[in-house]
């Protein structure tokens, strides 16, 4: 009895989905996982795009001064460097390991644009919804350098970023009531198991983006390659293994989960709110100069 409650607990991949190819900004080549037609959306994330390249040209023209409305960006850097710079005179450079949570809230305008013309670029950019409640507040930032970003070894072999939720006693630095959301950057090496605790209800998925790594507690658990998305069904922990026979780092994900907010989207472009309406009043506003 106690084996098949422990069995219900464990999150299972419920589906595996491949990112689209796209393009975004003034044409920086980025592949788009989450807001595609085969994964519109994971309420609460409307949206995640990996980039990565070592082509210039792939990313060169940036992401030109564009609004935003309704939901917080995330973008995790890894490596390359990232000018950003908004309306109301907020201005900053993302260095490689360092996480921008940004409240977009009522509005604001700016862009993101790249701070070199050559070596690599490679990141995510998640986008995470705000409640009915909270989507006009006021345009707030979390900003942490790479230092500011704690690292968790649960186990030789382990090693996870702790940018937001908590990992043991690891606590990430973002906070977000509103979803409260997890995001981890997580490391094995061959052969190593990482267990964690997700809340119960919580949308969650992985995305491997280097190596390999087997999803789930089950003994015929997918291995889920780079550049993969696993949808994780319902439970409480989720469970992961790195193939036995690999290099120094056999696998590397990010984790993130959020409270559903079950609510009505109204989405066009770079505004997310709950009604047409408020996406006509979007757009009124933003050519009135009132973000
Ligand atoms: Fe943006």
């Amino acid at each position: 009895m106690n084996a098949v409650a422990a069995t219900l607990q464990d999150r299972q991949v419920a589906r595996i989905v491949r990112g689209l190819p796209t393009s975004d900004g003034a044409g920086v080549r980025l592949t788009r996982v989450i807001g595609q037609p085969g994964l519109p959306e994971l309420d609460p994330f409307l949206m995640l795009d990996e980039f990565g390249t070592d082509n210039p040209t792939d990313y060169i023209a940036g992401f030109p001064s564009h609004p935003h409305r309704g939901f917080e960006t995330v973008t995790y850097m890894l490596d390359g460097r990232m000018r950003h710079k908004d309306n109301h005179g907020h201005e900053g450079v993302l260095v490689p390991g360092s996480v921008q949570w940004m409240t977009a809230g009522r509005g604001i305008v700016h862009s993101e644009m790249p701070e070199q013309e050559q070596g690599r670029m490679r990141g995510f950019q998640l986008w995470l919804n705000l409640p009915a409640a909270r989507k006009m507040v006021a345009p707030a930032y979390q900003e942490f350098e790479p230092s500011k970003i704690p690292v968790a070894s649960p186990a030789h072999g382990v090693h996870v970023k702790v940018i937001a939720g908590e990992v043991g006693t690891i606590k990430g630095p973002v906070s977000q009531p509103a979803t409260d959301p997890t995001y981890l950057d997580v490391e094995l090496a061959a052969g190593r198991v990482f267990t964690h605790a997700l809340p119960e209800g919580h949308s969650a998925f992985v995305y491997v983006f280097e190596g390999a790594l087997q999803v789930g507690s089950n003994a015929d658990a997918p291995v889920v390659g780079t550049h993969q998305l696993a949808v994780m069904g319902p439970g409480r922990r989720l469970t992961l293994r790195a193939p036995a026979t690999a290099g120094e780092v056999a696998g590397r994900a990010i984790v993130v989960a959020g409270r559903p907010l079950r609510e009505p989207v109204a989405r066009h472009g770079p505004f997310v709110m709950n009604t047409q309406a408020e996406i006509v009043q979007a757009f009124q506003d933003y050519q009135n100069g009132r973000f």
